[in-house]
């Protein structure tokens, strides 16, 4: 029983506040690697050398003087903030100066330093306080080389309790990826036991890295997009923010967990519920049931607007104008995977071809009307179209052949269709009373609380039967409304039900129709707000890139000489 209440010898006050920055060898890879990002390098060694508890990060940045090496391990030593105010301006990854000084207490440090433009490098030994016990000149390129041995060995017991070696040096590799995908500009090479592991290599945006990471990903399958954002509060700050993402086309890639739908915020990815969720609800309906996208969303906010003091790793923070974010987030989410020119390779906008396609939309109504009325033309979009598709010709009355100005489409007509009918819905979801009411009998009482959830007044009439007072305006007209009701009485929330009324009223496949019918179907089709996947996830079109078209048919050939001329 303990009685008395003691303070810690300082000793162990140090050791506490030393592992709750570096708990872990990717910790130690984390500080060490964004101190050189800090330090504004392009160019990262990691190199691991796991029996002897080693860790050496090797960057091309700015290097320190020997003063600053003699100060950059104490307690509380930085060079990025100097007063309370800065901790609202913060644009560095580090700021507390604790880093070093905590590596110093749970193992030993050397730092190799030469600053950029100097012709003298220093090396440096420290003790376990951050005191310089050696220091003395040293022959390397500008940068700086910390190395960090026997991490943990005054605390066997926590060594002891880490997880395996190969567990920790997944969680290493996963380090580095994150914060590589953040800064894309940054080229890297990782070793393991004098052996090289992985490199990453720098990119202009995080969509050229993300392959790197996710072998079945290729840079096509992903979309990029880059906005600034106007900053959500009026203070005059100078800062602009941004909003990046990279986004896996729900028609080519997706993830049977969430664990690729990850934030960043200023260089770091962060845990954001609200937001990972945001892009889960963007983008579903586009996907497979059970599936989740791939996705990579980095806000550059003013910094001010982000608390890193959450937790030690900085890992959680709290985000000012959440709801603003997500709002953007789901706007850009939505621009990502429309089909406009720019979204599509190649695009010539003032070619003929879409010259021809404007005439041909000018004159096309729509009145294809063999399975239903569809009343809510183009009603949810105000913007005017860009119509880039061009119906050609329909093969096995189910593909409608597009062409545009990079190539050719081949469309699902049902399944696009079901796109168009499915957003309408969901954007005007109106019941209208049914004349004459319709009869069901037999219902089960789940299937009625079913019915009258989604809105459907049903009342008894009689032994065991049922009349139906009201259905989805887009049933209205059809003469298997019963049928159409049962299946909306089997389960599902509204968006189930939608989803089901879209596919019951899309044109099925196996129906001829017109060069007008496919081109209304295509201009409805191409300004839906998820045009890759049908609800369900399918994928709508395949494409054939004239790049792709060109190549297969070597028309970089020349002939004469392919004739042997
Ligand atoms: P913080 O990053 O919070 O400032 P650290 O303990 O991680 O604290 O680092 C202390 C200081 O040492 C930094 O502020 C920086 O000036 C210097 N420093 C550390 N690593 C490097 C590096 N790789 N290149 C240049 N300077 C560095
Ligand atoms: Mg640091």
């Amino acid at each position: 029983m303990l009685s008395s209440i003691y303070t810690l010898p300082e000793e162990v006050i140090n050791l506490i506040a030393a592992g709750e920055v570096i708990d872990s060898i990717a910790a130690v890879v984390r500080e060490l690697v964004e101190n050189s990002l800090d330090a504004g390098a392009t160019r990262i060694v990691v190199a691991l050398w796991t029996q002897q508890w080693r860790v050496r990060v090797a960057d091309n940045g700015c290097g320190m003087k020997l003063t600053d090496l003699r100060q950059a391990a104490t307690a509380h030593s930085t060079s990025k903030i100097r007063s309370c105010d800065d901790l609202w301006k913060i644009t560095s990854l580090g700021f507390r100066g604790e880093a070093l000084h905590s590596l110093t207490q749970l193992a030993n440090l050397e730092i190799m330093s030469r600053p950029a433009l100097t012709s003298e490098g220093w090396y440096v030994r420290y003790d376990a306080g951050g005191k310089v016990l050696e220091a003395a000149t040293a022959a390397i390129a500008p940068g700086t080389v910390v190395t960090v041995s026997d991490l943990f060995g005054n605390l066997p017991n926590y060594r002891e309790g880490l997880p395996a070696i190969a567990q920790q040096m997944k969680a290493v590799q996963s380090t580095i990826q994150q914060i590589a995908l953040c800064h894309p500009h940054v080229t890297w090479q990782v070793w393991q036991d004098d052996r090289e592991w992985f490199n990453i290599s720098a990119g202009k945006t995080s969509q050229q890295l993300l392959p790197q990471m996710l072998r079945q990903v290729r840079v096509g399958d992903l979309q990029e997009l880059t906005v600034e954002v106007p900053n959500p509060d009026t203070s005059p700050t100078a800062t602009r923010a941004f909003l990046n993402l990279v986004l896996g086309l729900p028609d080519r890639c997706h993830r049977h967990r969430p664990d690729w739908v990850r934030v960043a915020v200023n260089g770091r990815r962060v845990k954001l519920p609200e937001l990972e969720q945001t892009i889960i609800t963007a983008t579903a309906r586009t996907l497979p049931r059970d599936r989740y996208p791939i996705c990579f969303l980095h806000l550059q906010v003013a910094p001010n607007h982000v608390n890193w003091n959450r937790h030690p790793a900085k890992a959680e923070i709290y985000l000012h104008h959440l709801e603003y974010w997500q709002e953007k987030v789901t706007q850009a989410i939505e621009q990502a995977l429309r089909i406009h020119p720019e979204t599509i390779p190649e695009s010539l906008h003032n070619s003929r071809v879409s010259k021809l396609i404007k005439a041909a939309e000018a004159t096309s109504g729509y009145h294809y009307n063999r399975q239903i009325q569809n009343t809510k033309v183009e009603s949810h979009n105000s913007c005017p179209p860009t119509y880039i598709l061009k119906a050609v010709a329909q093969v096995n009355n189910t593909y409608i052949v597009a062409e545009h100005p990079g190539g050719l489409w081949l469309v699902e007509q049902h399944i696009a269709h079901e796109r168009v009918l499915y957003e309408q819905l969901v954007d005007n979801w109106q019941l209208v009373a049914l004349e004459p009411s319709v009869i069901l009998n037999a219902l089960s009482p789940a299937q009625r609380s079913q019915l009258e959830r989604i809105g459907i007044e049903i009342e008894p009439f009689g032994e065991q039967m049922w009349a139906i007072r009201n259905i989805p305006a887009m049933l209205q007209a059809r003469d298997d409304c019963a049928d159409a009701l049962l299946e909306l009485s089997l389960g599902g929330d509204l968006q189930t039900a939608q989803v089901a009324v879209a596919c019951r009223s899309a044109i099925r496949n196996g129906t001829e129709l017109t060069l007008e019918e496919m081109q209304t179907l295509l201009n409805q089709w191409q300004r839906t707000r998820n045009p890759r996947t049908c609800p369900h996830g399918r994928p709508i079109y395949l494409s054939l890139e004239e790049s792709a078209l060109s190549r297969f048919f070597r028309r970089h050939w020349v002939i004469g000489k392919s004739h042997g001329i």
